[in-house]
């Protein structure tokens, strides 16, 4: 276990209050800002000036002061120099990979990531002439077996989608530092858990619109790395966060600003309740997966890497064997039991399914999918923090024998 506290990190780092006194910052909705100094305007172009370098804001696409606030705080949080909040996880992944990598150069990336990930980087990437090797993460050898000389980039998520197998970062870094790679880890399943940058991360990414935001009202991303990185992704006249323009609104930032505080209650409560029925469900002959649990082949590795009083996260992957199966279970659990939505995302403060293989993995082919392991009866379930603990126990042992997914005797 790491002894890293990122809510810690996050309370000691510099509290923003609003105009007039406010609790809470002000949202500055401003997409120009007046240059008092007309020489300054021209050293802001030339990246020597900047709001936290002696000048001041120019523009939103590129500096917002409500949206630098939140970028500050998540900093704090990972314990990186710098980070930038984004449009979306997507665009946090995509300018971060476009920013490191040029024509010609190859990426070796974990085979068990999300589906917009996985299509991103077999579909739209070698069009640009950067390709990927996808590799199992569990071992670091068999990352190891796919470099070439031209890999730039190793690519994997902490806790895999769907599949919730657990990347080795500690192992990944030293892979990566012997051999000048930059190393990109997407910890959107686990905020606060594990802190990819203090294990050796060089970028760390997430989906804010999973549980750091936690109220699936709003679509955010997060890159968070050392300043250099985050300042060539800014540069004004050719960075990549600049260019595509993925910027996140400020009353966006005001929002997860005002959630990142109680990240850390939520994530210990989406873990002690996911983490419960992970036991019962397993008990009753469920081939339910947690790395919370025993049986995780890396639930070792998770253990280790993990930091203090956090648990393992809110989701679970239930295989209900085939599409038809999964579906009546999630039928039962929305329309009969009111456990939960059938709906794609997570990390929201009720509990959200889906079936991946035709969902949010609908983009990795079949065989790619079996290969995996991500069986077409796959539910992933992201356990919401609502409702007596008690009760939801009793509906989803409801639902898994109404399923018929164990004998209903049990
Ligand atoms: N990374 C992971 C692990 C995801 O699960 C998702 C979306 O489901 C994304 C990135 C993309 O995030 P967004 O929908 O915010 O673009």
């Amino acid at each position: 276990m790491q002894s890293y506290n990122p809510e810690q990190a996050l309370s000691e780092t510099r509290r923003e209050f609003g105009e007039h006194g406010g609790v809470t910052p002000s949202i500055a909705r401003s997409s120009t800002f007046t240059v008092m100094d007309p020489s300054v305007m021209a050293e802001i172009f030339e990246g020597i000036k900047g709001p936290e370098k002696g000048g001041c804001y120019l523009y939103s696409r590129h500096f917002n002061p409500t949206t630098a606030v939140l970028s500050r705080y998540l900093a704090a949080m990972e314990g990186t120099e710098s980070a930038q909040g984004t449009a979306s996880g997507m665009s946090a992944i995509a300018c971060t990979l476009l920013q490191i990598c040029r024509h010609g150069d190859h990426i070796v990336a974990s085979d068990t990531i999300y589906g917009g990930t996985h299509a991103l980087l077999d579909k739209l990437l070698p069009e640009m002439g950067i390709m990927t090797t996808f590799v199992d993460p569990v071992k670091i050898s068999n990352f190891e077996q796919a470099l070439t000389p031209d890999t730039r980039v190793i690519f994997a998520e902490t806790m895999g989608n769907p599949t919730l197998k657990v990347a080795d970062i500690p192992g990944l870094s030293r892979m990566a530092k012997d051999r000048d790679l930059t190393l990109v880890v997407d910890n959107t399943f686990t905020p606060m858990i594990v802190s990819p940058a203090q294990l050796g991360a060089d970028v760390v990414i997430y989906s804010m619109t999973k549980f750091i935001n936690g109220a699936s009202d709003l679509i955010a991303g997060a890159i968070c790395a050392n300043r250099d990185f985050i300042y060539r992704l800014k540069d004004l006249h050719n960075g990549r966060f600049m260019l595509f323009g993925p910027t996140l609104d400020p009353r966006a930032s005001f929002d997860i600003i005002q959630r990142l505080p109680h990240l850390g209650v939520r994530m210990r409560e989406h873990s002690r309740r996911a983490m419960v029925m992970a036991t019962h469900l397993e008990r009753m002959g469920v081939k339910v997966t947690s790395p919370g649990l025993a049986s995780h082949p890396q639930h070792g590795l998770i253990t280790e890497i993990q930091n203090q009083g956090y648990g393992y996260g809110g989701l679970l992957a239930v295989d209900c064997g085939t599409q038809r199966q999964a579906e009546r279970f999630m039928e039962i659990l929305q329309n009969e039991e009111a456990f939960g939505y059938i709906a794609v995302s997570l990390g929201y403060f009720d509990t959200l399914m889906s079936c991946s293989s035709t969902s949010t993995s609908s983009e990795i082919p079949p065989e790619h999918q079996a290969r995996i392991g991500l069986s077409s009866g796959l539910v992933r379930i992201s356990i919401g923090i609502t409702g007596s603990l008690q009760e939801r126990v009793a509906q989803i042992e409801r639902a898994v024998k109404s399923a018929g997914l164990v004998d209903a005797s049990h």
